[in-house]
C-alpha cells in the first residue's frame, strides 16, 4: 500500500509467500545496522534454495539480480509504508496521514503467569507528523519490493517472492518512478506483452546498485528534520533494466510486426527509410512470416503502449551494425560472462574436491548404507574417469533415493538433469535439492485412476 501523496495508487491488498530476504547492508551488529554493501545485494534465502544462488552467482551477494515482477502493477510489486521501527521491530505504520497498524504491549498469561507480550493490530489514527515534519519523527519512507529470482523460478514449487526492503525518500521514490515506467511501457511489470516462453511469460528484469552523487536536503536524522541547505553524498540507488538480450528481441519483434501491420493497410508509402530497409529484408525471407494479425499485447492494450521507436538502446548491448540489426537475436542465453565465470567457479570448487569427499557429502542427504554404496560403485560404467565417474556414482545415489520414495527412475532422472544440466547445481546441493523436490514426483506404479466420481460414472 502506498503513502499517500507520494506512491499512491490504489490500496489492493496482496498475498504472496515469502521465501526469502535481500538487503542492501550487511547484517546488523548488535543493535546497529549493518554497512551498506553499495554494489551488492545481500541474500537471505534457506537451504535448499541457496544451492542454486551459489550455482548460478556463486554468492550469496551478488551485484546483479535477474527477476521476474509477481504482479502486473507497481503498487502490488513495491509496498510503501512510513514504517516505525526499532530493534524490537515494527512500532507502527503510517500511510502518511494515518497510523494504520500498531503493536501494542498486551498482557498474556502462561502458566497462570502474566507476561507482556507484543502483539500487532490494525488501528486508525492521525499520523503524529509534526507540521515542520516531513513525515512523523519515528517513521522512515519503506518500501518492500517483491520478486521472484529467475533461477529459482523453474523449480517445482518455487513461485514465492523475495522481498528487497528499500528504505529512504530517495530510494522509495526512485523504484517507484521506474516500475510505474516500465508498466506504463509494458502495461505490466510481469506479462510480457510478446511471447516469451524462455522466461514463462514473464518480463525478465536485472537489478542493479549504480552509484549515484546526489544532492541531499540537509536533514538532522535526530530531530527528524530538514535544516535547510544541501549537501553531497553517494548513494547506491537500485537500478532496474530489461534484461538487456530480451529488450533487443522485444524491439525488434514489436517493430516489425508493425510494418507488417502497415504492409497490410497499404501504408508502406509511409515507412521511414530504415524501416523500409527492414521490410525489403523481410519479404526476402522465404519462411512465410506470420500474418499481421494485432498485436498479441490484447490483454493491455488499454494501457496505450508507446510506439517502439522511441525506446532507448540499451545500454550494454553489443553494438552491431547494418542489417545485422535488424535480426531478431534469439533469447539463447542471457547470462552475461561474469555470470558463466561465477558459475564454473562454483562448479570447479565443488567437482574439484577427492571423490571420497563428494560422495561422504552427497550421503549426508542421501544416507545410504556403504553396502548399498559398493553395490552402486559396481553399477558405475568403468571406462569413466576421474570427475565423471564420481559424479555417476552420484547420480545412482540419487536415482536409489527415488525409488526407495515411490519416485520412477525416469522422473527421477529427469529431476536430476535439470538441476544439474539447466540449474547447474551439483552434489550435495543438488542431493539436497533433489530430495526437496522429490515430493512433487511422487508417482507410484500402479496409480488407478478414478472411474466414478461422487458416485457418477466418468467416461
Ligand atoms: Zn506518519
Ligand atoms: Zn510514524
Amino acid at each position: 500500500m502506498p503513502i499517500l501523496g507520494l506512491t499512491t495508487k490504489s490500496d489492493t491488498p496482496i498475498e504472496t509467500s515469502q521465501l526469502g530476504k535481500s538487503w542492501k547492508g550487511a547484517k546488523k551488529q548488535q543493535n546497529r545496522a549493518g554497512a551498506d554493501l553499495k554494489d551488492k545485494f545481500r541474500l537471505d534465502i534457506p537451504p535448499p534454495f541457496d544451492k542454486v544462488i551459489m550455482a548460478s552467482y556463486n554468492t550469496m551477494q551478488p551485484t546483479e539480480l535477474r527477476v521476474f515482477f509477481p504482479h502486473q502493477e507497481t503498487d502490488k510489486v513495491f509496498e510503501t509504508w512510513n514504517d516505525a521501527v526499532t530493534v524490537q521491530g515494527l512500532q507502527h505504520r503510517c500511510n502518511g496521514e494515518r497510523i494504520i497498524r500498531e503493536v501494542v504491549t498486551k498482557t498474556s498469561y502462561r502458566g497462570g503467569k502474566p507476561y507482556p507480550k507484543r502483539c500487532g493490530q490494525d488501528c486508525d489514527r492521525p499520523c503524529q507528523r509534526k507540521p515542520d515534519e516531513a513525515i512523523c519523527s519515528e517513521c522512515t519512507s519503506t518500501g518492500y519490493l517483491k520478486f521472484y529470482i529467475r533461477e529459482l523460478f523453474g523449480i517445482a514449487g518455487m513461485q514465492q517472492v523475495i522481498v528487497q526492503t528499500v528504505t529512504g525518500i530517495n530510494d522509495v521514490v526512485g523504484v517507484t518512478k521506474q516500475l510505474r515506467g516500465f508498466e506504463e511501457k509494458y502495461g505490466s511489470l510481469s506479462k510480457a506483452s510478446i511471447p516469451s516462453p524462455m522466461t514463462w511469460g514473464y518480463i525478465p528484469f536485472v537489478l542493479r546498485r549504480i552509484p549515484k552523487d546526489i544532492a541531499r536536503p540537509l536533514y538532522d536524522g535526530k530531530a527528524k528534520k530538514y535544516t535547510g541547505g544541501y549537501g553531497r553524498s553517494e548513494a547506491w540507488p537500485i537500478k532496474i533494466t530489461e534484461d538487456e538480450q530480451w529488450l533487443s528481441f522485444w524491439n525488434t519483434y514489436f517493430r516489425k510486426q508493425m510494418i507488417l501491420q502497415m504492409a497490410e493497410q497499404g501504408q508502406l508509402a509511409l515507412l521511414q527509410p530504415e524501416d523500409q530497409a527492414l521490410y525489403q529484408e523481410m519479404s526476402k525471407l522465404e519462411l512465410p512470416m506470420a500474418s499481421p494479425q494485432a498485436l498479441p499485447v490484447a490483454e493491455v492494450e488499454q494501457k496505450a503502449i508507446a510506439p517502439a521507436s522511441a525506446y532507448e538502446k540499451p545500454a550494454l548491448e553489443p553494438s552491431v551494425g547494418g542489417s545485422d540489426e535488424i535480426e531478431a537475436e534469439p533469447i539463447v542465453d542471457t547470462f552475461t560472462a561474469a555470470d558463466q565465470d561465477a558459475a564454473a567457479e562454483y562448479r570447479e570448487q565443488m567437482l574439484g574436491r577427492s571423490p571420497k569427499e563428494r560422495v561422504a557429502a552427497v550421503n549426508e542427504f542421501t544416507k545410504l548404507d556403504k553396502s548399498v554404496q559398493d553395490d552402486l560403485w559396481g553399477q558405475v560404467d568403468q571406462t569413466l574417469h576421474g570427475i565423471e565417474k564420481t559424479s555417476e556414482l552420484i547420480e545412482l545415489m540419487l536415482l536409489h533415493y527415488g525409488e526407495s520414495h515411490m519416485v520412477r527412475q525416469t522422473d527421477a532422472m529427469k529431476l536430476i538433469v535439470r538441476l544439474q544440466d539447466e540449474l547447474g547445481i551439483v552434489d550435495e546441493g543438488l542431493a539436497e535439492l533433489f530430495i526437496s523436490e522429490l515430493p512433487n514426483h511422487i508417482r507410484p506404479a500402479q496409480k488407478e485412476q478414478p472411474t466414478t466420481f461422487n458416485g457418477v460414472g466418468i467416461d
